[in-house]
C-alpha cells in the first residue's frame, strides 16, 4: 500500500505567530541543492539576513543542518545565531556558547573503509566529518541500493547509525538527529517557553518536524508533498524567503 502524499497548506503568516522560534534547514530550504556539497550558490547577504530575522524574534532562531559548524561558517560567514550543525552533534548559542560537541568520530579504519568504497565507485564523493563521513552520489543516482546496502552493512558491523538525505547516506555515531538539536536548544533561554517551528525538505529534518511538534509547535516541509510530520508546506527556497520576510 501506498500512502497517498497529504495537501499541505502554506504555513500562516510568521506575524501572525506569538514567541515563535524558528529552526531553519540549510540546504534545500535556504540554499537551493547542487550538484556537490561545496558547489551550493549561497546567496549575498543571507548570514546578515538571518541575523536581523532572528533579533525581531527575539534571538530564537537558529539553523539545523547535516553540515558541520564549520563547514555552514565557510559557506555563510559566522552570523550571530544559533547553529545545530552534525545533525545536532554540535550545537550553540548566538553568541557562541557551545551547548555540545560530540567528541567522537569514527575509527581510522572505518573512514579509510568508506572513502576506499567512494575511491572504487564513479561518481560517488566521499566527505569527512567531524563526526564520521558522507557518501554523496547526486552524479551517481543508480548506485542508491549498493551505497545504501554498504553503509548498512559498515553500520552493523561497527556501532554506528546511517543517516539517508537526498542522494547522501552518512555514517556517524549512534544518538544524533535534528530533533535532538531542536530539544537541546529548546531547554535554553532565549527558546525556552516558546512554539518551535522547523522548516525543512529533507528526510533528516522529519526528525526535527516531530520534534517541533511534540513541544507545540509545527514543521513545515520545503519542496513537493510526501509522507510526512509536518503540517504545512513551501513550494521551494523562495517561498521560504518570502515566508521569513527575508529581502534577497
Ligand atoms: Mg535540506
Amino acid at each position: 500500500m501506498t500512502e497517498e502524499p497529504p495537501e499541505l497548506r502554506s504555513p500562516p503568516p510568521l506575524s501572525s505567530l506569538s514567541v515563535v522560534s524558528l529552526f531553519l534547514d540549510f540546504d534545500g530550504t535556504l540554499v537551493a541543492i547542487a550538484p556537490g556539497p561545496d558547489q551550493i550558490e549561497v546567496p549575498q547577504g543571507l548570514g546578515l539576513a538571518l541575523e536581523t530575522l532572528g533579533a525581531r524574534i527575539g534571538q530564537r532562531l537558529a539553523l539545523v543542518s547535516g553540515r558541520a559548524l564549520r563547514d555552514i561558517e565557510r559557506h555563510l560567514g559566522t552570523p550571530a545565531i544559533a547553529m545545530g550543525g552534525s545533525h545536532g552533534g554540535e550545537v550553540r548559542l548566538a553568541d557562541g556558547k557551545m551547548l555540545s560537541r560530540a567528541a567522537r568520530s569514527l575509527p581510522g579504519t572505518v573512514l579509510q573503509a568508506i572513502r576506499a568504497f567512494a575511491d572504487a565507485h564513479e561518481g560517488v564523493i566521499y566527505e569527512e566529518k567531524p563526526m564520521g563521513a558522507a557518501l554523496h552520489y547526486r552524479a551517481a543516482p543508480d548506485r542508491a541500493e549498493e551505497i545504501l546496502a554498504f553503509a548498512d552493512e559498515m553500520a552493523r558491523q561497527h556501532p554506528l547509525q546511517v543517516t539517508r538525505g537526498k542522494m547522501v547516506a552518512e555514517l556517524m555515531p549512534s544518538g544524533f538527529h535534528k530533533g535532538a538539536a531542536v530539544e537541546t536548544l529548546m531547554y535554553e533561554a532565549p527558546f525556552v517557553e516558546s512554539y518551535p517551528v522547523f522548516i525543512g525538505d529533507d528526510i533528516t529534518d522529519e526528525d526535527g518536524f516531530s520534534a517541533a511538534r511534540s513541544m507545540g509547535g509545527f514543521g513545515v516541509l520545503v519542496g513537493q508533498s510526501r509522507p510526512t510530520a509536518a503540517q504545512y508546506r513551501l513550494e521551494d527556497t523562495r517561498a521560504v524567503y518570502d515566508w521569513l520576510e527575508l529581502n534577497l
